[in-house]
């Protein structure tokens, strides 16, 4: 707005800014993937891939408008005629690299939101995301300045120097330079056990008793006998941070081919671990409700482990008073961790453990059924939960999450006191806090066009 050049139509401006707009959000994305611990402890991970995986689509719109509303010398561009019109006026350079980042852009949104319903394993599509990403930002960096009528500014130039130069920096930083670091950090095995039907627990100690500074909740990334960037997969802290040791556990169920080597590790075995990332766990220990209710499937009971057992480190008297429900379902009872072996739970004054189990041997005494909104109505008024103020805190399956997240909802908790982990990185289903984040994100992307037609205006 601050440079006065010569005019031109109106449509070849908002082009121009839509497409600086979407080439910021690419370039900004970058940092949005996750692996910025600072970012992820104070937003959340669930929130930062959010708007990762929800703005990647209005760059993808903004860009691939961009290009059909510049017009050409008498027509629109969509009327492309003469074959040296076909590039705008670009050179051929500028064309094809312009062409070139759009169509991997528009391979990269695709894999995404089709990964989970395809045959691609995460590692292959990881490396593709990160491969694409790469193409994006450079080719797309050579377009902007090449045919970008404001990079030709110095600044604006040097401006983009800048944004690529951070956007590389967070790959090399993530790819390089921390597996780098993490060689001279190795881990080791210190146990490897059963603790129900396929779930293990593994512990891991830092030679150097150098313990990770995290808090309960929280979870890392783990590699099995090289620091190099793949594979490494992320997995919740069962244990609490102490003084006096270095060990750090994980509760891990054997779903696939990396959990599945961790289930055959033996103790002395090098682990890298990259972490604290995240920061669910952080509600259970504000004092702001006076009830928290703990909702756990499955293995998604690790977090809920290490809050618990944060809670009796720090003997804090309101917390260890404060009344505590924790719900937590499996599908078989032989799934069902034995929580007395992992907590001490007569140190807690009001804590309430419900097990719930969908398919029950016949020497089953506890609850049967699923977690469906009867259930959890059943369970809340049976422990004298008020939902519209307690403190909720789910974690485990996302199917399990949208549905309990739902009648949460019908029950009038107010999403804020609702806090999630799921334990995948997909944009799950409709559910009542992802249907918000929807909202936020047009009405982002709404604001977005708007300064791009306030610019174009003026
Ligand atoms: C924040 C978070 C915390 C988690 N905590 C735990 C936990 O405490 N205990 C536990 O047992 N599981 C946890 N998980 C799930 C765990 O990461 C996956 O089960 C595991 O990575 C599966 O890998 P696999 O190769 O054995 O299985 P696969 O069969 O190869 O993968 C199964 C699915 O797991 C996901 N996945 C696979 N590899 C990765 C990866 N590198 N990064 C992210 N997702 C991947 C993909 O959605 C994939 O489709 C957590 C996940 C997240 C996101």
């Amino acid at each position: 707005m601050g440079l006065s050049l010569p005019n031109r139509p109106w449509t070849d401006e908002l082009s121009s800014s839509l497409a600086m707009i979407g080439f910021n959000i690419i370039l900004i994305e970058f940092w949005l993937s996750g692996r910025v611990k600072l970012l992820s402890k104070i937003l959340g991970i669930d929130w930062v891939l959010q708007v990762h995986q929800l703005f990647a689509r209005t760059a993808l719109v903004f860009l691939l408008v961009h290009p059909f509303m510049y017009t050409l010398p008498s027509q629109p561009v969509w009327m492309m005629g003469a074959s040296h019109q076909n590039f705008l006026g670009l050179t051929l350079a500028s064309g094809l690299t312009g062409m070139l980042s759009l169509f991997a852009l528009i391979c990269l949104v695709g894999l995404a939101i089709t990964r989970k319903s395809s045959e691609i394993s995460y590692e292959a599509w990881r490396l593709s995301h990160v491969v694409l990403a790469l193409i994006i930002a450079t080719v797309g960096f050579f377009h902007t300045i090449d045919a970008g009528r404001y990079a030709q500014e110095l600044w604006v130039k040097a401006y983009w120097q800048l944004m690529l130069g951070l956007a590389l920096l967070s790959v090399v930083w993530t790819y390089v330079v921390k597996p780098l670091i993490q060689n001279k950090n190795a881990y080791e095995v210190m146990s490897i056990k059963q603790v129900s039907m396929g779930i293990w627990e593994l512990v891991l100690k830092h030679p150097a008793a150098n313990q990770m500074n995290y808090q309960a909740g929280q979870f890392a990334w783990l590699k099995i006998g090289s620091s190099s960037p793949m594979p490494e997969n992320p997995f919740s802290i069962a244990s609490c941070a102490s003084k006096n040791s270095s060990d750090i556990s994980f509760l891990i169920k054997d779903v696939g081919d990396f959990t599945h080597q961790i289930s055959q590790l033996q103790a002395g075995h090098k682990m890298f671990v990259d972490g604290p990332y995240g920061n669910f766990g952080v509600e259970a220990f504000s004092n702001d409700q006076d009830q928290l209710v703990m909702i756990a499937g499955g293995v998604g009971v690790a977090p809920m482990i290490s809050i618990l057992r944060q809670i009796e480190r720090d003997q804090d008297t309101s917390l260890m008073n404060k009344k505590i429900l924790l719900i937590y379902g499996n599908r078989v009872t032989e799934q069902a961790i034995n929580l007395k072996d992992m907590v001490r739970l007569e140190s807690f004054k009001h804590l309430e453990v419900i097990q719930l189990v969908s398919e029950p041997t016949s020497d089953w005494q506890g609850l049967t059924g699923v977690l469906d909104t009867t259930m959890l109505e059943r369970m809340l008024s049976a422990h004298q939960i008020n939902s519209k103020t307690a403190q909720f805190m789910i974690c485990g399956p996302a199917e399990m999450i949208d549905s309990v997240e739902t009648s949460l909802d019908q029950f009038g908790a107010p999403l804020a006191n609702i806090a999630s982990e799921k334990f995948q990185y997909d944009f799950g289903k409709k559910n009542p806090k992802n249907r918000r984040s929807v909202i936020s994100a047009i009405l982002g992307s709404a604001a977005l066009l708007s300064a791009a037609i306030y610019a174009t205006l003026h």
